[in-house]
């Protein structure tokens, strides 16, 4: 590989933090700039399946992140009234022989953190807002909110659905409400789960809405859940509004009992718009390439959303690897060949909300190893 240009990851989030841990641990000159202060542990789980540990393993976290989160043995899906098993997936022991890594629910803070950790000192900078990006050519100028400037041969953007970097490459435009919101609450496990055990990890369905729900520790003592429930409109200033247990009795009224022992269980719920984006029709221009929500933002109905960041980053990385840093554009388009077909499909999937409701074989989503998935070409021009 030849000499390694300077890059600047915009967004500390689970896709720009997996970004700068891949591209320190390869040696790459690689700087990440954050807006927030500081990162808290939010309320709010999240699944790890084989293809995102897989990732873990070449950040060195695998092991920590094993110890820390919950190995769920299965998946159910349970009609959300009657409780009978609808699909049962297997995990567990399961995924580690047929995958070759494990599946985990862990809280979204405890893995953020052990990325973060896993940043060499230096290379993270929090209180750096973009505000403006300008590709001159040689190089990309950065415009900070604090009236800081940095430059940087290459701009990786990974800041979210609202993406400055998304904005100066197809102009800005807000996502696409769902119609759809979700409520998140993290909570210590409730002792009496109604008529059934706790599962380890549910998805309970019935008509038009879903909750999700999952350990998030290895001890098993909190518990989360997040739904999908329609709600005809959103007031697009708001990333999130309070909610209170006596609106989640009245949306899932009649309900199983270990969905009531949920609610009852609940210490503080969130209500979330569910955002969307058709497929980008540019994934890079010039010096400046997206990744992670900035270019397929979804539904999490797969909750695959972080792991299709982490995959990219990954995908990147060894696109970088593969044809060196001479030519970017071909980089970025071997990086879209590779990416946006799976990108796609698990955006799609997640809008229909269809995702192991019925017994399916997952292994299209779980199985994949971006590392060791043999490479398409891009496309001519
Ligand atoms: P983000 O995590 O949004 O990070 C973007 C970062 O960029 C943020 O830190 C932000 O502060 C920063 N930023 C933004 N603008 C600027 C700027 N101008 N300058 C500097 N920094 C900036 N995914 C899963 O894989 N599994 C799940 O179980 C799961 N559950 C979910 C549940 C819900 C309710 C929701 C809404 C999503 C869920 N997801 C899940 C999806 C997942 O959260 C996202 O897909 C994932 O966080 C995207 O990562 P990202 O790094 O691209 O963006």
């Amino acid at each position: 590989m030849n000499r390694s240009p300077k890059l600047a990851i915009i967004g500390a989030g689970l896709g720009g933090t997996a970004c700068a841990a891949l591209m320190a641990k390869a040696g790459l000159n690689v700087k990440v700039y954050e807006q927030a202060p500081a990162f808290s542990r939010l309320g709010a789980g999240i699944h790890l399946g084989p293809n995102v540990m897989k990732i873990m393993r070449r950040i060195g976290i695998e092991d920590e992140l094993n110890r820390t989160g919950a190995h769920p043995d299965y998946w159910y899906s349970r009609d959300g009234i009657t409780g009978d098993v609808l699909a049962q997936i297997p995990l567990g022991d399961y995924a580690l022989s047929h995958y070759g890594a494990s599946y985990l629910t862990v809280h979204r803070g405890d893995f953020h953190k052990l990325m973060t950790d896993a940043l060499p000192p230096g290379i993270l900078e929090f209180n750096k807002k973009l505000d403006k990006v300008e590709d001159r050519g040689d190089d990309v100028l950065l415009t900070f909110t604090d009236g800081t400037t940095e430059t940087a041969d290459i701009v990786i953007g990974a800041d979210g659905i609202n993406s400055k970097i998304r904005d100066s490459l197809l102009g800005a435009e807000l996502p696409i409400y769902s119609g759809y919101v979700a409520h998140r609450a993290v909570f210590p496990t409730p002792v009496d789960s109604g008529a059934l055990p706790f599962d380890m990890c549910c998805k309970w369905w019935a008509g038009d809405r879903h909750m999700m729900v999952y350990f998030v520790t290895s001890k098993r003592d909190e518990i989360y859940y997040v739904t999908g429930v329609p709600e005809e409109s959103w007031d697009m200033s708001k990333s999130w509004l309070p909610c209170t247990k006596d609106e989640m009795r009245a949306t899932f009224d009649g309900w199983h009992s270990s969905v009531q022992a949920l609610i009852e269980g609940t210490e503080e719920v969130t209500r979330w718009p569910l955002l969307e984006r058709e497929p980008l029709p540019l994934w890079s221009r010039g010096r400046l390439v997206l990744l992670g929500d900035a270019c397929h933002p979804m539904k999490p109905h797969m909750a695959q959303g972080a792991a299709m960041a982490i995959e990219d980053a990954a995908m990147l990385l060894r696109c970088f690897q593969e044809l060196g840093f001479s030519d970017h554009s071909a980089v970025f388009d071997l990086y879209k060949a590779n990416r946006a077909e799976r990108a796609s499909k698990v955006q799609l999937v997640s809008h229909n909300n269809t995702w192991l409701r019925t017994n399916e074989n997952p292994d299209w989503c779980f199985g994949y190893d971006v590392f060791n998935e043999p490479l398409v070409s891009a496309p001519a021009h």
